[in-house]
Parts: structure tokens; C-alpha cells; sequence
């Protein structure tokens, strides 16, 4: 069997977990979260990143960062994670579905600003797969209604657009480390910004609503409770982990990148003959090979090609049922404007075994298995 997914791992993680151990700290906060926030903020150019328990959370963070309140109007793609609307759901927001793109799956920015009202607070775009949305356009629609901005970047790790890192262009960005994402640490996340107004805010919220982290800077003599907040800081165990990851992510972004480029001139010809559809990624955008998909005829043929994949020993799975359809989205969310390509695309899309060390020889056998499935020979 070809698993869908293998979390990645370097053979790195034990040596630094079993360091955390002997240093006798296993908690939030220890020597290894300071090396992937300084990596992090390194690396993509952002003056805070903070370690979370999840993308999730990060989103969290965000909704209460960007002060959303009941009543508060946010602008989010359907096809999208349950999360990317839950953590605004939970400060009373209204969801406002925008339609998405039928070419990268992302928000349609030139939808946004009709859809824009005086009770709308946020823009949330989703970078999907890895393939940055459209961030002058979004941008531009924001800073002439005076909004906020929140990348959901769970997916964008690694990845930009015209130059600049996924998450580090709107208000705040949010990545993902879950075993499913191209850099792991289990469970866990990073919330990134560049406005220093948010750094003291965003610590006290992590930290359960205290100034712990001016305590250990020694900027304060004691902690104490200083506003509401929350547990949202990873076990540094978990940021052990991580750090094995980010040392090598270079090695990780350049192996996966391979197996999608293997997938994509494999199956051109598929795609020339009018059989499937290719993922396509804009001018400007540079991607992370988060995950490879096709899209088949509609919502049939790729039932029947996920069984048959199955009959060959090769996992295959779809995702998100648009919010919007959902008994939750429509109970928070509607809908703007028709619904032209959120349904009818979601229902076309499969996703291919995409993991690090991806073996050329399972590339070559699921390739065959496609090939066989559309009868072409090569
Ligand atoms: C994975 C994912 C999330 C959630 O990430 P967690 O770290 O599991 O909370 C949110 N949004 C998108 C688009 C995702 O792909």
C-alpha cells in the first residue's frame, strides 16, 4: 500500500527530544522553541513569530489580535479547513463565503470588495496547496476599507509571493507544523507579524493572560494576570522535534518539489488530451509542492478513480466539503454572491501520495496507475 501521507522525520528528532530531557526542560518556552522562532523569523523576514499549539490556535490568536466581535463580518473562502472559520466563529463573527479561483482553488480577489459591508472587519485568505492567493490585490482591498488581514498559511510554509514568505504580508499569518504539513512537530503551529504594537498582546494571550514571557526577559520582577488569555505555547518537546525539521528544510522543500515536478510532466499528457486537469501556479507565486492534485471530469469519474487507485494499492483522498453546505456554515455563514466554482471544483479534486521521501519508483507506479485508469499508454 502507498500511504497518502508519511509524517516527515530526518532521523534528527530523537537526539534533540532526548536533549530537551536531559536539560530538564520539556515545557513551553525552552531552548528549542527559541530556535525555530529565531529560525523562523530569520528565514522568512518577520519581526515576531510565536510557537503554537496549532495552526488552529494561531488562527485563534489571530481573531482575538485583530479585536473580532460579535456582529464582525469576515471574508473567507467555503473551500477551505473547518479552522480557518472556527477561531472567528468563536469571537461571534459572521462568515461571509467568498467564491474561489477554479485555477489555484484560492479566494477570487476580484470578488472581495463587493462583497465588502460596513460590518466586515477581515480578509482571511487561504493560501492553498501551498500557492499564494493574490496578496496585492487582497491587500489593496483591505487598506482602502480599512481591514484586517489573516493568511491562513497552514499550507504555505516555505512558499511566496513576488519575493516575500507566505504569512508575513497581511496583519498576522498562521502556519501549520501537524504531521500532515511539510514540516511537523505532531501537533503545533506559529502565529507571524510584523507590527510590533501586537508583540506584548500576543504574549499575554499565549501565556494564559500573564506576563510570563517579560518575566524571564527580567523586564519584570514578578508575573502576574494581566488581561484574558489562554494556554496556546507547543511543549518544547514538540519543538525539538521541529528544530530537526527546519535544519533540513531546504533538503525536505527540494525532494518533495521533485515529486510534484515528476507528477506534473508525467502526467501533461493526460492533461493535453483533454482527461484530467493540472494544478497551475501564477507567475510571481513560488510553491512548496505542499500537495499534488488532478481534477477528474466531475464528482463520478473521481469516486470511481479513488476506488480504483485503491484496487492498485495507492491511497487517494479529496477534502473539504465547502463550508458553506456544511450544517455549522450555514448556521454562521453565507454565501456572497453564486456559487460558480466553490461546489462544482471541490467535487473534481483528488489529491495524490505527496510525503518527503516520496520513492521515484512509487512516483512511476502511481503514475502507471493513472495512466491505466484513463487507458493511455503513455
Ligand atoms: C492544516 C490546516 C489548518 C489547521 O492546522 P492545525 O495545525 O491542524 O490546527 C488550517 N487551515 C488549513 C488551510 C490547513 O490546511
Amino acid at each position: 500500500m502507498i500511504d497518502f501521507n508519511i509524517p516527515p522525520s530526518t532521523g534528527n528528532e530523537t537526539g534533540y527530544i532526548q536533549q530537551a530531557i536531559a536539560q530538564h526542560k520539556i515545557c513551553g518556552d525552552g531552548e528549542f522553541t527559541k530556535k525555530c522562532t529565531a529560525w523562523l523569523k530569520d528565514r522568512f523576514t518577520v519581526s515576531n513569530a510565536l510557537l503554537t499549539t496549532s495552526c488552529t490556535h494561531a488562527l485563534e490568536m489571530a481573531a482575538l489580535l485583530c479585536g473580532i466581535e460579535e456582529g464582525d463580518e469576515v471574508l473567507l473562502p467555503s473551500y477551505t479547513f473547518v479552522s480557518t472559520a472556527d477561531a472567528f466563529v468563536m469571537r461571534g463573527a459572521k462568515l461571509v463565503f467568498v467564491d474561489i479561483r477554479p485555477d489555484t482553488m484560492n479566494l477570487n480577489e476580484a470578488l472581495l470588495e463587493a462583497a465588502v459591508t460596513e460590518r466586515t472587519k477581515a480578509i482571511v485568505p487561504v493560501h492553498y496547496a501551498g500557492v499564494s492567493c493574490e496578496m496585492d490585490a487582497i491587500l489593496a482591498v483591505a487598506k482602502k476599507h480599512g481591514l484586517k488581514v489573516v493568511e491562513d498559511a497552514a499550507q504555505g510554509v516555505m512558499s511566496s509571493y513576488k519575493g516575500r514568505a507566505l504569512g508575513t504580508m497581511g496583519d498576522f499569518g498562521c502556519y501549520s507544523f501537524h504531521e500532515t504539513k511539510n514540516y511537523s512537530m505532531g501537533e503545533g503551529g506559529a502565529i507571524l507579524f510584523q507590527d510590533p504594537v501586537y508583540a506584548e498582546k500576543a504574549e499575554i494571550i499565549r501565556e494564559k493572560g500573564t506576563n510570563r514571557s517579560k518575566f524571564f526577559r527580567g523586564q519584570v520582577d514578578k508575573y502576574t494576570w494581566v488581561d484574558f488569555g489562554s494556554s496556546y505555547l507547543p511543549s518544547d518537546l514538540n519543538a525539538a522535534y521541529l528544530w530537526a525539521q527546519l535544519l533540513m528544510a531546504d533538503q525536505i522543500n527540494a525532494d518533495r518539489l521533485a515529486s510534484w515536478n515528476y507528477y506534473h510532466e508525467a502526467l501533461r499528457p493526460l492533461q493535453d488530451r483533454g482527461l484530467i486537469e493540472q494544478p497551475t501556479v501564477p507567475d510571481g507565486c513560488v510553491h512548496n509542492a505542499h500537495m499534488y492534485y488532478i481534477k477528474c471530469k466531475d464528482l463520478d469519474e473521481r469516486t470511481r478513480f479513488i476506488d480504483y487507485m485503491k484496487s492498485r494499492g495507492i491511497q487517494c483522498v479529496f477534502h473539504y466539503i465547502p463550508l458553506h453546505t456544511a450544517p455549522a456554515g450555514k448556521r454562521f455563514g453565507r454565501f456572497f454572491g453564486e456559487d460558480r466554482y466553490t461546489t462544482r471544483e471541490s467535487e473534481r479534486l483528488v489529491r495524490l501520495p505527496m510525503y518527503y521521501k516520496l520513492s521515484e519508483e512509487s512516483l512511476a507506479y502511481i503514475v502507471q496507475a493513472v495512466r491505466d485508469f484513463y487507458r493511455v499508454s503513455e
